[in-house]
């Protein structure tokens, strides 16, 4: 063997090394992407002024008031998780909760799906005590990513509804988004009022994992727009609300 041959072997060794941590680097790149935008979340913190308005934006930078505390929740008519009269968790705001129910009824007239409703209003006080407790054993970075910070939760509205069903054992888990059920879901809730509210598109925007159980009841007019127009409720409110009321300023 020459020493010519050799060097072009040793160089197209150095070059498949390289070719491979380059590949490596980019598999890994989405999760490094995610942890760049998420530094400007929980910044610049506004105060909702509208918290009992059906399209409440609360995310990361919009925030309830922490003595927010809708003042129509009822028990909810569906099945239930756990069925807990004294649990805040099966209750809604009677708007959202009569929607839930048609939609439940759809989905079983329909296709005979069974759909169980796990965890509906949160309490300022019950998210302080959830989040705290995560942080603890994940810490801030990565509690941040599946639970808000007390007021920033949508679930404080008594209008976003975490559900399940038996194919999924009753868990919130993203396999759900693969069952039936799951499919359904994503493709009729808004004729119900309710949308997907974390896609699995959106994460570096919502700065949540993909939640195919947690819907947001937003009414059937705002959820068929955002449905049809493939949005987030961020691109509603913001963009498209703003600038329907500058036409009719
Ligand atoms: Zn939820």
């Amino acid at each position: 063997m020459n020493r010519m041959r050799m060097l072009l072997i040793a160089m197209s060794g150095l070059l498949l090394t390289m070719g491979l941590v380059t590949v490596f680097l980019f598999q890994t790149h989405p999760a490094r992407e995610d942890e760049e935008v998420m530094p400007t979340f929980y910044q610049d913190i506004i105060e909702v002024d509208n918290p009992d308005s059906l399209d409440v934006l609360v995310n990361k930078n919009y925030r309830l008031p922490a003595d927010y505390e809708p003042s129509d929740l009822v028990f909810l008519d569906v099945p239930l998780y756990n069925k807990d009269e004294n649990n805040e968790a099966n209750y809604l705001r009677k708007e959202a909760a009569q929607a839930l129910k048609e939609l439940f009824e759809a989905a079983n007239d329909e296709k005979g799906y069974e759909l169980i409703a796990r965890s509906g209003y949160r309490s300022y006080e019950t998210q302080v005590m959830l989040y705290d407790r995560y942080v603890k054993e994940d810490g801030v970075e990565v509690a941040d990513t599946y639970s808000a910070r007390p007021g920033h939760s949508e679930h404080q509205t008594g209008l976003t509804i975490d559900i399940t069903s038996d194919s999924v054992h009753g868990g919130l888990t993203e396999t759900f988004g693969e069952t039936d059920e799951g499919k359904w879901i994503a493709d009729n809730a808004h004729r119900f009022g309710f949308i997907v509210r974390y896609p699995e598109d959106r994460v570096d925007e919502t700065g949540y994992q993909y939640e195919p159980w947690h819907l947001r009841y937003v009414g059937v007019e705002t959820a068929t727009s955002i449905y049809r127009d493939q949005l987030i409720l961020e691109d509603y409110v913001l963009n498209v609300m703003k600038q329907t009321s500058f036409l009719w300023d």
